[in-house]
């Protein structure tokens, strides 16, 4: 009988590992357990009836177009929409599938083995899993409440960097949102620095009360990438997000984009574009940060309720995440094993840190699970978060 088979898999697939979230989400999917784990958005904000009637209108206008191959750029009027929404030329604008493909792509066009990336202390782990595909050197930035610290980056912990990834707006996975004087520090410095920054903003149209702080692209056009996604306003299944680039980066971008999957699907940016050009978002969006709002304030109120002395917790004004601290010396992952024991889940802290993990911290996300879940679940970690510092 031959051998089986023994494929030799390259260095950077031989480094692979899954996420911790995905093998944890494998666990909750148990129906019995209540579940802070996952980073879905509500499928209650998904416009279903708006999205049917719009591919119907697609169907009837121009299938063929819609069906065919596109450009690596994107659909135009999408584009167009992009560029006017945030104040810059379409011809800087990418689709992407996902954002998270925009991760991969700047990966691939920015990054080679060994090269320094600065990230946030902690960041979307995500984005770690993107970038380590191209082997970097990560360096964290000092961050504290407020998120990212900008009188941290020095030149000596600048040098050499290929761009600093920020999350300005509701962090995945603190729910920290940075406060201006801070985005203009960072600006000001990254400039000062030649420090090209990559701003993902996932969230950024998810601030409760509806305000939005300027983004880092406006503040410099020329020295940021930006990255949208229409996942948490619209649905994460039509897997569809942005990159805004200067030319000569965006260029390099769609020579990449066309070799990973030559260009985002084309029914999908056409119903997006149905979506915009219709007012259909700008309507949709409230209802979005009116349920995340009440979910969040009601987790606030349950942390307050049962957490016992010495605990901390994020308050974010926005976004899908409350970030939690335990006392130091506690193990969250310790904790979940107990937790899941009686039936809650959450993810982890140690995975979100690029280096030297903070293993008394953990995400909790709010947005999918009913109110008297959330209170009778946050009552439950409360109780295990007592017997083991009891213990
Ligand atoms: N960036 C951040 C910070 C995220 O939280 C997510 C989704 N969890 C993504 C990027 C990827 O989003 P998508 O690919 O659905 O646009």
């Amino acid at each position: 009988m031959d051998a089986p088979l023994r494929p030799t898999f390259s260095r950077r697939a031989a480094a692979l590992t899954s996420s911790a979230i995905r093998e944890i989400l494998k666990i909750t999917e148990r129906p019995e357990i209540i579940s802070f784990a996952g980073g879905l958005p509500s499928p209650a904000t998904f416009p279903v009836e708006a999205l049917q009637a719009a591919c119907a209108r697609i169907f009837a206008d121009n299938p063929h177009a819609a069906l065919q191959y596109g450009p690596s750029e994107g659909y135009g009027p999408l584009r167009e929409w992009i560029g006017k929404r945030h104040g810059v030329a379409p011809g800087r604008v990418l689709l992407t599938t996902g954002s998270q493909q925009a991760l991969d792509l700047i990966g691939k066009v920015m990054i080679d083995a060994g090269s320094p990336v600065l990230v946030e202390t902690p960041t979307y782990l995500g984005a770690l899993q993107a970038f380590s595909l191209f082997e970097p050197n990560f360096v964290s930035v000092p961050s504290d409440e407020s998120g990212l610290q900008p009188e941290a980056l020095t030149p000596e912990l600048t040098a050499g960097a290929r761009f600093l990834y920020a999350l300005p707006n509701f962090q995945n996975p603190t729910g920290r949102r940075l406060p201006l004087a801070r985005r203009q520090a960072l600006v000001e410095r990254a400039r000062a620095q030649n420090l090209l920054l990559v701003e993902d903003d996932p969230y950024g149209e998810l601030s409760y009360g509806g305000d939005q702080l300027p983004s880092l692209l406006s503040m410099n056009p020329d020295g940021v990438i930006y990255l949208g996604s229409f996942s948490k306003i619209l649905a994460p299944g039509l897997r569809l997000g942005y990159i805004i680039a200067p030319e000569d980066i965006l260029f390099k971008l769609v020579q990449a984009k066309q070799a990973a999957d030559l260009h985002t699907p084309s029914f999908t940016q056409r119903l997006a574009w149905e979506a915009v050009h219709t007012g259909l978002l700008d309507q949709h969006i409230p209802a979005i940060r009116a349920l995340y709002g009440a979910q969040c304030q009601t987790m606030l109120d349950a942390l307050a309720a049962h957490m016992p002395e010495g605990v901390t917790w994020t308050r974010p004004e926005g976004g899908m995440f409350i970030w939690v601290t335990l006392p130091e010396g506690m193990d969250s992952l310790t904790i979940l094993e107990a937790a899941i024991a009686r039936n809650v889940a959450y993810v982890p802290g140690a995975p979100f840190y690029a280096n030297n993990p903070c293993t008394n911290t953990f995400r909790l996300a709010f947005v999918t699970v009913p109110p008297e879940q959330i209170q009778r679940g946050v009552a439950i970690l409360g109780e295990v978060v007592q017997t083991a510092l009891a213990a």
